[in-house]
């Protein structure tokens, strides 16, 4: 496993595998690494002979600077982890080596970005998806492999290579969980005892959502978790939408067509949470 701040150098490395016909598995990442993470780094090297980890806090993204200065940044033990996984390169570059000016790239994704997270954190997407091009551009990679968790972001970055005509294949990846259901986000470090205590309903609440699918409809649904959210004093509801996998647009019947998610985002304290469910109707 090898560590490389420059694009130069991972390059360099990328370019001796690539003439071996080697193929190039990519996960990008903000660092701040779980068990989430790994599952995709571990699927990578499933499917790939080369494993590219990139870990980078990519400030374009960030809405809240705040949310940009708490993040957590543990790449010591990032790489500690990483060492028992099949990766093969780390990319750890500075900003000024992403950036060297600025980003002023802006992408349409259409009613995609009003939505959900596009809507609550505005720029959001547009910065996920300045830093992103620019990585496949640096990497080249085969195959990128993205988690299920940020659902909407994986909806983005395959509309962004589509639209981009970046031939690289976008794998999404299962949301890998705590045992008491929370999903796994770099995020959970900042929760305080109390606050770490109720995340885990957050998911319950989802999977009673599920249950009752058989009961009542998607408008109900709504109000119900939106009641129980309520019901929680450490839990601040920002919004809970089902959607349509592919449009993200909110449906109104469990007669459309099309996989349905039930998407969330929640504030425990100062920490902003997200998980998402997929209702089996
Ligand atoms: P991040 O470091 O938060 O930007 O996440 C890097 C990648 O890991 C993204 O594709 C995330 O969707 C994915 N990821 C983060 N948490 C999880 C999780 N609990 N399960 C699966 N994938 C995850």
């Amino acid at each position: 496993m090898e560590l490389f701040k420059t694009i130069k150098e991972l390059q360099q490395a990328l370019t001796a595998d690539k003439n071996k016909g080697f193929s190039i598995g990519f996960v990008p990442t903000m660092g701040a690494l779980h068990r989430g993470h790994l599952s995709l780094v571990e699927r990578a090297g499933l499917e790939n002979e080369r494993v590219v980890v990139s870990i980078f806090v990519n400030p374009t993204q960030f809405n809240n600077s705040n949310d940009l200065k708490s993040y957590p940044r543990t790449l010591d033990s990032d790489l500690e982890l990483l060492s028992s996984y099949p990766c093969d390169y780390i990319f750890s570059p500075e900003v000024t080596e992403i950036y060297p000016e600025p980003d002023t790239r802006k992408f349409d994704f259409g009613t995609l970005e009003t939505v959900m997270e596009g809507h609550f954190r505005p720029g959001h997407f547009n910065g996920v998806a300045q830093v992103v091009s620019k990585l496949f551009e640096i990497v080249k990679p085969d195959k990128a492999y993205f988690g299920l968790k940020d659902f909407q972001q994986y909806s983005i970055i395959k509309a962004m290579c589509s639209m981009l005509q970046l031939p690289v294949r976008i794998i999404p990846c299962d949301i890998i969980r705590e045992k008491d259901g929370l999903a796994m986000s770099s995020r959970n470090a900042l929760l305080t005892e109390n606050h770490r205590a109720v995340a885990p309903q957050i998911f319950s609440i989802l999977q009673e959502a599920v249950s009752e699918a058989e009961l009542f409809g998607p408008e109900e649904i709504k109000k119900r978790v939106i009641g129980k959210i309520a019901s929680i004093p450490l839990l601040q509801l920002e919004y809970f939408d089902i959607v349509d996998e592919l449009t993200l647009q909110n449906i109104t019947s469990w007669e459309h067509q099309g996989v349905k998610v039930g998407c969330i985002a929640v504030f425990a304290g100062s920490v902003r949470l997200i998980d998402n469910i997929v209702f089996a109707k």
